[in-house]
């Protein structure tokens, strides 16, 4: 089945002056149900912008995005952003929920097992009552991960999601990310600078080109996975 399907995506910013930024051109992509996809390309390409559509925090130009059929009660979209953005008032738990307390949407029942499940995957059992600046950074990110992976959605989007983190840490997260993957087999979308780090953890990688952000080769990794 696939899961995400792009039909000549075009992204059209206003800049100054009057002028507007062609951030996106026609960008076709299929992404099948449990592929691992890299998106690498320069500053600039668009790879945020995609996410974002996709995401449906901003709203293409033109073109058309199509996702999968759905199942009862499940959650389509999950994203973890370059940044973290835990709420430094809020204990890791707490930061974990923010979706339930902003707004009626999702029923309560079995969240805190559900929180300490997991947290417990992410190796941060014993920091769920400790708040976000008692953590290192990449338990930090740990945790923005954890939050997106506590309504299980189908399509798990990362922007970056360890540009943030030193070298050690970003490998140590690198091979966590793909053990999450390989016991849940989502889908994901995986947006990165670092080409060595796309072919590592990718089945597929998506290589884009700025000015204007187009798919400039797609390249299929062969993994030999288990
Ligand atoms: P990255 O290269 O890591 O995506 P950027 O610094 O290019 O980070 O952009 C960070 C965010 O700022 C982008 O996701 C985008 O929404 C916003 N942004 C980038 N360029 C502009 C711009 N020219 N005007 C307004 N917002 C911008
Ligand atoms: P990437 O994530 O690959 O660095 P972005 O998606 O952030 O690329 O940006 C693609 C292009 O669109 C860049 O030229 C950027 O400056 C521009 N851009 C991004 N967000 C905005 C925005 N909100 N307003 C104006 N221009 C933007």
């Amino acid at each position: 089945d696939t899961a995400v399907e792009l039909h000549h995506i075009t992204m059209r910013y206003k800049a100054k002056r009057g002028r507007t930024v062609l951030a996106l051109d026609g960008v076709s992509l299929t992404v099948p149900e449990g592929q691992f996809l890299s998106i690498v390309g320069p500053s600039g390409c668009g790879k945020s912008t995609l996410l974002k559509i996709i995401m449906g925090l901003t709203r293409q130009s033109e073109g058309e995005v199509a996702f999968g059929p759905a199942r009862d009660h499940e959650n389509l979209l999950g994203m973890v952003f370059q940044q973290p953005l835990l709420l430094p008032w809020r204990t890791v738990a707490k930061n974990m929920t923010i979706s339930h307390d902003v707004g009626p949407r999702r029923p309560r029942a079995d969240l805190d097992e559900r929180v300490a499940e997991q947290l417990d995957m992410l190796g941060l059992r014993d920091f769920a009552d400790q708040y976000p600046s008692e953590l290192s950074g990449g338990m930090q990110q740990r945790v923005g991960i954890g939050r997106a992976l506590l309504h299980d959605p189908r399509i798990l989007l990362m922007d970056e999601p360890f540009g943030a983190l030193d070298a050690m840490t970003r490998d140590q997260m690198g091979l966590d990310l793909l053990d999450i993957w390989e016991r849940d087999r989502k889908t994901v979308l995986f947006v990165t600078h670092s080409i060595p780090e796309a072919v590592l953890l990718s089945d597929r990688v998506v290589v884009m080109t700025p000015r204007p952000g187009r798919i400039a080769e797609v390249i299929d990794v062969d993994l030999a996975r288990p």
